[in-house]
């Protein structure tokens, strides 16, 4: 990433304060296709649109702050996935990213699998008709309740994260007179991040059964052994917003090394692999991810080649995207509200959202763009900060980012690549009303899941 404290361009002052920003884009008009959208585009007025609709006419429709979903490019980057990894792999969409009936129903439409991870999350897919077979149950701490509705419900699987589980599943599922598919959830010793991974040799987390010290191969050894559970294979998720697929190709060679040593130890060949999600997306142009035909390819063949190598029959694989599908097919839409230019740092740039709608920039210093978009401008850049309106001051949207240094309050202003991750973990801090996603597509809008009301809140309130 080329990253200045000193780039070139307008400046407030002579030194400009340190952050993440290069120099500013040449054209503060032009729309990165790699972080908007498929259908966002400008119009000849030069306000943008999404599925063919003004944002203008979006917000005074819906409303702001609003979360605006590109249905087609939603399906689109589904049937991407799907047909990369082909019939002999399934792909479970990583329902935590962003989940929805609307949702639910073009995911079941499109031929993808759903991973769940709470009794909420499966709630909503089954009632809005996906399969239990395609739902997959997550979690390091499933509730008794829980576990007995996914194994009622005939879940395809209940991916095990505890020695403890192992009993617990297999308790319900016995009482229940059913036999649980099942896969372990271990931990590899490889942690992802985004530009780089890091083998360590113990894991320091709350996640799955340690690879390390025998201890995974002892928990297949008690699976293989309870009658509630049908074990069918090995779970591996090492991190998210990655890049590099080094860490996979070590995930998966560990993971291959464990199948081995069972089919040595019980004669079992465990039919499946599941590799986890955590595929990255661009959030700024500096990001390069990779295509879904090209991860396929990459995990077929480090799969394949690790088998062959162990004289394993190749299992069949599963990934579990959730950001890579979700993430670019939304942008948040805010109006510019109080706009204030700190001499020699920067302008803040107050919106009507904030950490309640989008709680990453707070949480994991992620970085995203953002764009005036009710209209264009031939101002200079002005070096900003985006922030919220709660009572916080690590309530920044976007960190660093040029706007046109005559915007003003009532500019529409919309950030992109906010699909996964920000309406799922909105919040009503402030006793903020979390926003609308409204689905666009050929024209028309809909809301999927409605803005929060004064009603909605008050009716919790019930002291
Ligand atoms: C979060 C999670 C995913 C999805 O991660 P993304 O970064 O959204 O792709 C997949 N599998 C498991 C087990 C997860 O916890």
């Amino acid at each position: 990433m080329s990253r200045s404290a000193h780039p070139a361009g307008p400046r407030h002052a002579d030194v400009l304060p340190e952050g993440h920003y290069s120099a500013p884009p040449a054209d503060l008009n032009a729309l990165d296709p790699k972080v908007w959208s498929r259908t966002v585009e400008r119009d000849e007025r030069g306000t943008v649109t999404v599925g063919g609709i003004a944002v203008t006419d979006l917000a005074e429709e819906f409303g702001t702050p609003a979360y605006f979903l590109d249905e087609a490019d939603f399906r689109a980057r589904c049937r991407a996935w799907a047909d990369a990894f082909g019939p002999d792999a399934d792909v479970f969409y990583a329902g935590k990213a962003f989940l929805s009936r609307a949702v639910v129903r073009w995911l079941t439409e499109e031929g993808l699998n759903l991973d769940v991870c709470s009794g909420g999350e499966l709630t909503t897919a089954l009632s809005a008709g996906m399969p239990a077979e395609r739902i997959a149950f997550h979690g390091n701490n499933k509730s008794e309740e829980e576990i007995e509705k996914a194994v009622r419900a005939g879940v395809g699987r209940i991916v095990l994260d505890s020695f403890q589980e192992i009993v617990r599943v297999a308790h319900v599922a016995q009482s229940l007179g059913r036999r649980q598919r099942v896969q372990i959830r271990v931990t590899v010793g490889v942690e992802a991040h985004t530009h780089e991974f890091i083998a360590t040799a113990h894991e320091d987390q709350k996640f799955g059964i340690a690879l390390a010290g025998g201890q995974a191969a002892e928990a297949v050894r008690r699976a293989l052994k309870l009658d509630g559970l049908e074990l069918v294979g090995i779970h591996s998720h090492i991190g998210s917003q990655i890049f590099d697929m080094a860490g996979f190709e070590v995930s998966a060679r560990r993971v291959v090394q464990l199948l081995t040593e069972v089919r040595d130890e019980h004669g079992v060949e465990l039919p499946e692999i599941d590799l986890g999600g955590g595929l990255g997306i661009a959030y700024t142009s500096e990001d390069d991810p990779r295509e879904p035909h090209e991860i396929a390819k990459a995990l077929n063949e480090i799969v394949s080649r690790e088998c062959e190598a162990a004289g394993l029959r190749t299992p069949r694989i599963s990934v579990e995207p959730g950001r890579a599908i979700v993430g670019p097919t939304a942008f948040t839409l805010y109006r510019v509200g109080t706009i204030k230019p700190l001499d020699g740092l920067r302008t803040y740039v107050s919106v009507d959202g904030g950490m309640s709608d989008n709680i990453r920039t707070a949480l994991y210093d992620a970085e995203y763009s953002v764009a005036l978009v009710s209209r264009t401008s031939d101002a200079e850049p002005m070096l900003s900060r985006v922030v919220g309106k709660h009572c916080e001051s690590g309530d920044i949207v976007v960190r660093d980012a040029f706007l046109p240094s005559d915007l003003a309050p009532g500019d529409l202003l919309a950030v992109p690549a906010t699909g996964a991750y920000c309406r799922s973990m909105a919040s009503n801090y402030n006793h903020a009303l979390r926003p609308p996603v409204v689905a666009v597509r050929d024209g028309e809008a809909r809301v999927i899941v409605r803005r929060e009301t004064e009603e909605d809140l008050l009716r919790l309130d019930v002291g």
